[in-house]
């Protein structure tokens, strides 16, 4: 089985985020396509982030509309959570599997200074999605001293301008973003009364 593993901090989960997935999905025939919804990202550890039960709840609604799965092995780890701790879990819950993992180009750029990037590398395959702003024409000479350079697939052309931090934005200003994510988070959102600011 070829599973694709989609990580994120998914606060919220966008239109953008569905559309790379089912992109991957069909073009790179994934058999499954799981959400990973993360705890306590590395990288944003600045930022304020949505209560992780939040990003949880509203990382399932879509993933029923789309047929995905959710793993909260992330959510419930206590340290940090690092990419290549996930991949080896799921190389563990899934042996037999090829897997594949999906990332924006804004994320895959930085992956030389991510924690035992290397050792990464040599457990999955890259889907890189591209993004506003990165041109891929200079990433991949970052791992030209490499000896195994990344297995990379390019997803083109389903760029998507949407970004959660625009959607918190507007949602913070009363801004309509309904048009930005399934209606079920739209909902949950304003049920909840997230990102008011
Ligand atoms: P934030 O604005 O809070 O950083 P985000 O929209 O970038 O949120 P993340 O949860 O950080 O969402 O994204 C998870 C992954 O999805 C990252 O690899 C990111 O690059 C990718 N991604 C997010 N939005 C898009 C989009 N519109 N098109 C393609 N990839 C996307
Ligand atoms: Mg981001």
């Amino acid at each position: 089985m070829k599973t694709g593993l989609y990580g994120g901090t998914f606060d919220p989960l966008h239109n953008g985020h569905i559309k790379v997935a089912q992109a991957a999905k069909n073009h790179l025939q994934l058999d499954r396509i799981i959400f990973i919804p993360a705890g306590d990202p590395p990288h944003k550890t600045d930022k304020k982030i949505t209560d992780k039960a939040h990003r949880l709840a509203m990382t399932e609604l879509a993933a029923e509309g789309v047929g995905a799965f959710v793993s909260d092995w992330e959510l419930n780890q206590t340290e940090r959570s690092y990419s290549v701790l996930t991949v080896q879990h799921f190389k563990e819950l899934y042996p037999e599997d090829e897997i594949y993992f999906i990332i924006g180009a804004d994320s895959f750029r930085d992956l030389p200074s991510w924690w035992h990037y290397r050792e990464l590398m040599g457990l999955c395959n890259f889907v890189v999605v591209s993004r506003p702003d990165v041109d891929k024409s200079t990433f991949l000479s970052r791992f030209d001293g490499d000896e195994t350079p990344p297995r990379v697939f390019f997803l083109d052309n389903i760029l998507m301008d949407i970004s959660s931090t625009q959607i918190r934005n507007m949602a913070a200003e009363g801004k309509d973003f309904s048009h930005l994510v399934p209606a079920s988070i739209a909902d949950y959102i304003q049920a909840n009364g997230l990102y008011k600011g």
